[in-house]
């Protein structure tokens, strides 16, 4: 099929600077550039038409922690299926983790993963390697060669650099070719054997706790050594209240560090652990209520940075045995979007410019790509979402190779009806009418 102009009628359009959605045309030529964007673009016989009124439109959301799991671990999740799962959750772009087995922490192997990922995937991949070899905590990576492959991002996420000889030099070493340093903050001495938050949760539920000071010193750690460094850090999947505060100081202070929440930290807590459910989890664990409304509070400040998903899947035999015992992490991909959209902007806790800042801007700008705004001369990457709509979160809708999610049974508001890039609809479930405009003519398709 030739390519033809698409012109998507009506829209709302969501971008970071407006809390509500503006309404206009939007016109993709036929090599998927945006060409205009204004509020009455005439259709012409050369167009595919599509009807958009009461959709919005926003940029692909970027994420910028996943764990795909391949290379070894495919039984829980693959390249194709994990970037599948981001697709149907109106995620366009996304960065792995590199605690794969083998863990990515070496040049050929980042070259390995991105050839792959080119092979694999609909959306782009980028790819970020260990701070230490073989993610052990004993000698640095060789972060030139990973970075001269393309690595984007270092870090040990699932664990710590325990050693802040190592973290040091790392960040030092980050410095010399503009990569940037994430760290998983958690003192391990402390978290060591703990299933969920430390609290009266754990008490009452009788699990062992992950204290919260586990990850308010490491990040404390983590950043000053930082602030030593002169370096640019990325502190992952933030948790807690007090971690926020720190976070805060060192911003005051001049140190170039960006942060992460995940959807779940924000809409869970410890309190939801109720029958040893362990799509509840993760690491860091679920925190109190006080902490969701602090890091809720952060993300509409702007003291969080980045909304990203720490898609972690695992097995259903793994997420099948008690709580104490199952893997830490859920999955995220398929679901991060309407859940954002069910429990926060559904009820007025964001605004749509807070999502789009957060959860596609952000990203992007920290790791230097292109924005993915809608506007004119910028190449098509946006979805179509349907505030209207419902998604059952069933086996049939997940496209991850992994159902961990809390999430799975439930029906979310909205839908992801469709995802554009370039000339490519990678994702369309049929929800914007074609507009017959031409019938007369019978040109359309
Ligand atoms: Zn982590």
């Amino acid at each position: 099929m030739k390519p033809m102009r698409r012109l998507f009628k009506q829209a709302n359009i969501a971008s970071q600077d407006n809390p509500m959605p503006a309404i206009a045309d939007v016109l993709v030529d036929e090599s998927g550039v945006i060409r205009d964007v204004s509020p009455d673009i005439p259709p012409s016989t050369d167009m595919k038409v599509l009807d958009c009124s009461n959709k919005i439109l926003l940029p692909g959301l970027f994420d910028m922690h996943v764990h795909l799991r391949e290379p070894g671990r495919e039984d829980k999740e693959t390249i194709e299926t994990g970037t599948n799962a981001a697709i149907n959750g109106g995620i366009s772009g996304i960065l792995a983790m590199p605690n794969t087995d083998p863990p990515i922490d070496s040049g050929g192997m980042v070259r390995f993963v991105r050839a792959m990922a080119r092979d694999r995937s609909g959306i782009p991949v980028l790819t970020s390697g260990c701070i230490t070899k073989g993610r052990a905590g004993k000698s640095l990576a060789d972060l030139a060669d990973m970075h001269t492959q393309g690595a984007v991002m270092i870090t040990d996420d699932g664990s710590p650099v325990a050693d802040p000889y190592l973290f040091r030099r790392a960040l030092e070493y980050s410095r010399h070719f503009d990569i940037i340093v994430a760290s998983h903050c958690e003192v391990p001495e402390l978290s060591r054997g703990g299933a969920m938050n430390e609290g009266a949760q754990s008490y009452r539920l009788g699990l062992p706790g992950i204290p919260a000071c586990s990850e308010e010193i490491s990040i404390e750690r983590d950043l000053r050594l930082a602030q030593c460094a002169d370096a640019r850090i990325h502190i992952q999947h933030i948790s807690t209240a007090r971690g926020l505060a720190i976070i805060r100081r060192f911003k005051e202070e001049g140190v170039r560090v960006t942060c992460e929440v995940t959807p779940h930290h924000l809409l869970f807590s410890d309190n939801d652990i109720q029958d040893y459910n362990t799509h509840l989890k993760m690491n860091p664990p679920l925190r109190s209520p006080e902490d969701n409304k602090a890091l809720l509070d952060g993300l509409n400040e702007g003291l969080i940075d980045v909304i990203a998903t720490d898609h972690a899947p695992h097995t259903r035999f793994e997420k099948e045995l008690d709580f104490a015992s199952s893997p830490f992490g859920i999955t995220g991909l398929d679901t991060a979007l309407i859940s954002l959209f069910t429990h926060l902007i559904n009820k007025g806790l964001i605004g749509w410019d807070c999502l789009v800042r957060r959860f596609a801007s952000e990203p992007r700008r920290i790791l230097q790509l292109e924005p993915a705004d809608i506007v004119t001369g910028s190449t098509a990457d946006f979805i179509v979402f349907d505030p209207n709509g419902r998604t059952h979160v069933n086996n049939s809708f997940i496209k991850s190779k992994s159902i961990n999610t809390p999430y799975l049974g439930l029906e979310l508001c909205g839908s992801v009806d469709m995802m554009v890039r370039g000339t490519e609809i990678l994702l369309d479930r049929g929800g914007c009418r074609n507009e017959p405009l031409f019938s007369s003519k019978g040109g359309m398709e």
